[in-house]
């Protein structure tokens, strides 16, 4: 292990059973954020006193307490989960008094964001949304060959996750939702978005928006999530600098 390793978190591979991270007299391993970085917890505790970040942290806390319902009267430990993402993003949004929603699309889920768009016009909210294609911008634009759009030999506009946030910008909207946004156009429109954003649907072509699907199924229809190495394929430029 390198030395700057050690600080490396490791929680998806922690074997603690009554962790530090959950409970009072919890114990963690060598790795555990929770032990070796007091500064940065400090310093993200501080993070909760400015703007409205205290506010919305305590209300998405709330809304997640109220996604449960109790099973047992005598014991608290007994909960159902009985709201879907779409009822909690909508009593979370009417918690923070936001009267103007964004929605920021994709294409590929046209008609599931005009229902969207109508369920959260019933429930109060003013909507503006927004297709991922907005501005009609060829991907030549972006230096992209022929031979690397989708359908070679036609006009192809891009996803502008850019635009969809300034557009979002521009219509003063409270809140934004993404639905169904590639990955990378999604993190570029959260980049962008001068207002918080939360994610209604991530997209996964194959598995009806659903990448747990393939994930849950990775010991048997989808062993190749491991056992195969994945393109690394060719890309326009790798502007990342290395680590030290
Ligand atoms: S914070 Fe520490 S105790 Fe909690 S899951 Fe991560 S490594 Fe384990």
């Amino acid at each position: 292990m390198k030395p700057q390793d050690q600080r490396l978190p490791h929680c998806a591979d922690c074997k603690i059973e009554r962790t530090i991270c959950r409970y009072e007299d919890g114990k963690g391993p060598a790795s555990c954020p929770t032990l070796n970085l007091p500064e940065v917890i400090e310093l993200s505790l501080k993070e909760y006193k400015k703007g409205e970040n205290l506010e919305f942290a305590a209300n998405a806390s709330i809304q997640e307490a109220q996604c449960y319902v109790n099973g047992e009267k005598d014991n608290p430990h007994i909960r159902y989960a009985v709201k879907p993402r779409i009822q909690e993003t909508i009593e979370f949004a009417h918690k923070m008094g936001y009267k103007r929603l964004g929605l920021a699309f994709c294409a590929g889920l046209k008609d599931e964001a005009k229902i969207v768009s109508d369920i959260l016009k019933q429930q109060g909210f003013e909507v503006a949304s927004v297709i991922c294609k907005v501005g009609g911008t060829p991907k030549e634009f972006l230096g992209l060959l022929d031979e690397q759009k989708i359908t070679p030999g036609e006009y192809e506009t891009m996803c502008s996750p850019v635009t969809q946030a300034k557009v979002l910008n521009a219509a003063s909207t409270d809140f934004n939702i993404l639905m169904g946004l590639c990955v990378g156009h999604d993190s570029l429109m959260m980049r962008f978005s001068e207002r918080l954003c939360t994610v209604l649907v991530v997209k996964d072509r194959v598995t009806g928006h659903n990448p747990l699907a393939a994930i849950q199924l990775h010991r048997s229809y989808y062993k190749k999530l491991g056992e195969e190495k994945f393109d690394r394929g060719e890309s326009l430029s790798i502007s990342a600098k290395p680590r030290p």
